[in-house]
């Protein structure tokens, strides 16, 4: 089987790991910050958190930008729970707003009429969650304009976006947004098998999720309610979590970031010649904003179901029939029955399910050759000339 997506461990990146298990140090020792600083440099940021998933990282966010009980988290429906699901765990309430059909990103049009009609409603969102799906940026231009008309704080849930541009800067610059998030898992571009990073460029938020991600302990003077009983004393201040990244993952992740710029320029590859070889079948390829350089995580197509004699769910059955392993990205959240149950109706986001209905995501990594790519073209032409 081609699969969707895979990691690439060199000699390297083993050889890293390695040296840390026969360190001193297998959790908070010196590999973590050193990531940290590789990623803030790299991207362009004042602070990086790393922390043990970006679903964590999601979790800081939220809690650092205050979010809770009655308060409201928008996103998008065409992305992974995890996006939604942080607002869940501060206790605010979750709203979905419609896709853009050619970015499959949150449609800031669409996003501006929702605002009009909740600002006279009284349920303004504190925080809108942009997704940069594909690790094509969202429209943040757009999106930072109408948070500074109504209010609310973004973070960019960049899980699939690392080593991306937008207008020509790294995405987690936090030029405009408060926080960016980033995913290590396997299947993203640059792995930690586990991992994720939060980055912003305020100091308060950077302060706050760093107390968040290990308990709400701090041993630092300044955070201490009265002076330190002795050398040995610290404070928990907060209720916080154990969120951290081990040495392991950290050391995993320094290595891969010496390569993120050569996956990204890969996917690049990969991604014009499918863009080549694709164009006369009956599907609709990536559409790619003249403002982003996407991280290219993944790349997706959708079929035109008018121009073939099949439904969605054959063609993608018959390619993992013919050891092609494609994948659905994403589900829309909403109509999960976590999230039915709280009243949201399939048709409430028709251009997310739209999307849903015909797209599928073809296998792309760095390690992909041009024989598996051409395998997996030769088998969907062959597959999209089925007849029912
Ligand atoms: C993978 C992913 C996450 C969650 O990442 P983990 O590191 O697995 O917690 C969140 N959002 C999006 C868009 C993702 O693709």
């Amino acid at each position: 089987m081609i699969p969707y997506g895979r990691q690439e461990i060199t000699q390297a990146d083993i050889d890293a790991v390695v040296s840390v298990l026969e360190s001193d140090f297998l959790t908070q020792g010196p590999q973590v910050p050193r990531f940290e600083k590789a990623v803030a440099q790299h991207v362009g940021a004042k602070h990086a958190l790393a922390v043990n998933s970006a679903t964590s990282a999601l979790h800081l966010a939220c809690l650092a930008l205050g979010l809770g009980e009655g308060d409201w988290l928008w996103t998008s429906p065409i992305t992974f729970v995890a996006s939604a699901n942080c607002g869940l765990y501060c206790g605010a309430q979750v709203d979905f707003v419609d896709i853009d059909p050619r970015t499959y990103n949150l449609c800031p049009k669409t996003l501006a009429v929702k605002l009009a009609k909740a600002e006279k409603e009284g349920r303004l969102p504190k925080v809108v969650v942009a997704v940069h799906l594909c690790g094509q940026p969202s429209d943040m231009q757009a999106l930072h304009a109408l948070s500074l008309r109504y209010g609310f704080h973004i973070i960019e849930d960049a899980s699939h976006a690392i080593g991306g541009k937008y207008q020509g800067e790294f995405i987690g610059n936090g030029h405009y947004s408060d926080i960016t998030v980033f995913s290590f898992h396997p299947v993203k571009i640059i792995t930690t098998a586990e991992g994720g990073m939060a980055l912003t460029n305020d100091n308060n938020l950077a302060s706050r999720m760093n107390l968040l991600r290990s308990h709400g302990i701090t041993r630092d003077p300044a955070l201490m309610t009265h002076k330190a009983d002795g050398p040995w004393y610290y404070q928990q201040v907060e209720l916080g979590f154990n969120y951290r990244m081990t040495e392991l993952q950290a050391a995993l992740g320094v290595s891969q970031m010496d390569r993120l710029d050569a996956f990204v320029v890969r996917r690049h590859e990969l991604a014009k010649r499918y863009d080549e070889l694709l164009k006369e079948l009956p599907v609709i390829l990536p559409w790619q904003h003249p403002d982003s350089y996407s991280g290219l995580h993944l790349y997706v197509i959708r079929l035109e179901l008018n121009a073939i004699n099949q439904t969605h769910r054959h063609v993608f059955e018959a390619l993992h029939e013919r050891g092609i392993g494609v994948n659905l990205h994403y589900i829309p959240v909403h109509t999960q029955p976590y999230y039915q149950a709280m009243g949201f109706k399939p048709e409430d986001f028709p251009e997310a399910m739209q999307y849903y209905r015909e797209a599928i995501s073809l296998p792309m990594y760095p390690t992909m050759s041009e024989s598996q790519q051409d395998e997996v073209i030769y088998v969907l032409n062959s597959v999209l000339g089925d007849k029912l």
